[in-house]
């Protein structure tokens, strides 16, 4: 169920979430508002459960207790089908491994997710070519992942998140795999695609792109946030 005015432009609100695997609690209990606009970065040590926090907010994972509601949506009462319709339509997701398919050429792996939430593929196709245009890769629309640098295979990867609009960017450390250059362009692109309005949550282990893109900094410590702060807002 979708009710996007009583939602007050909370995109995300998690309630006292705890995910358990085994015996080990990856979340020990979060509770966490993101605003319409936000663009809030996690840190936190390895294993602490950065990862965990942004899998149980696209609905990759649920929670062991605790609930999520994102853009309305009360995630804990939806279906494994709707779960995965709830992933397609409002949620875009950026690794830092890009996981493009390898057998398909850029334009294809951005234009398949419209195609899976029932978009006719001539109509993908158009979408999936002017956001490689918008973000300068258009001319690599016939490559295939392999045969782009790191860098390209993200800015496809950024053009497939966005391909349905999602309420929600989620970017699990978008420059770990990347040159200190092709980190930079990556970043100045979540930061223009938050200026323009796109909710975004970011995980990363640099200090200098959480400073650069974020308005709010979390971190998070054995599975609990430890601190919470408010960044001075880019230019
Ligand atoms: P981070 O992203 O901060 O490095 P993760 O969220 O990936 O941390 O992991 C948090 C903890 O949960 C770690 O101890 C990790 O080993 C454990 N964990 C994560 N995913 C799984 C899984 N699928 N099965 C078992 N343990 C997991
Ligand atoms: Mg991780």
């Amino acid at each position: 169920m979708t009710s996007e005015n009583s939602t007050d432009q909370v995109v995300v609100r998690l309630d006292n979430v705890r995910k358990e695997f085994g015996d080990a609690a990856a979340l020990a209990g979060v509770s966490l508002e993101i605003r319409a606009g936000e663009s809030v970065a996690v840190m936190g040590p390895s294993g602490c459960g950065k990862s965990t926090l942004l899998n149980v907010i696209a609905g990759l994972d649920r929670p062991t207790s605790g609930t999520i509601t994102v853009h309305g949506d009360d995630l804990g009462s939806l279906s494994e089908s709707g779960l995965a319709l709830f992933r397609r339509r409002r949620i875009g997701m950026i690794f830092q491994f890009f996981n493009l398919l390898d057998d398909l050429p850029a334009l294809d792996n951005v234009a398949l997710a419209a195609q899976l939430t029932g978009v006719k593929a001539s109509q993908a196709r158009k979408r999936a070519l002017e956001l490689l245009g918008e973000l300068g890769i258009a001319d690599r629309k016939n490559a295939y992942p392999a045969t782009l640098s790191g860098g390209q295979r993200q800015r496809v990867a950024v053009a497939r998140a966005l391909m349905n609009r999602p309420a929600l960017l989620l970017a699990d450390e978008p420059t770990g795999a990347l040159d200190s250059q092709s980190g930079e362009q990556v970043m100045d692109l979540l930061i223009d695609l938050n200026q323009m309005g796109q909710t975004l949550l970011m995980v990363t282990h640099d200090p200098r792109l959480a400073e650069r893109c974020a308005s709010r900094l979390i971190e998070v410590e054995d599975g609990r946030i430890a601190h919470e702060r408010s960044l001075a807002q880019h230019a």
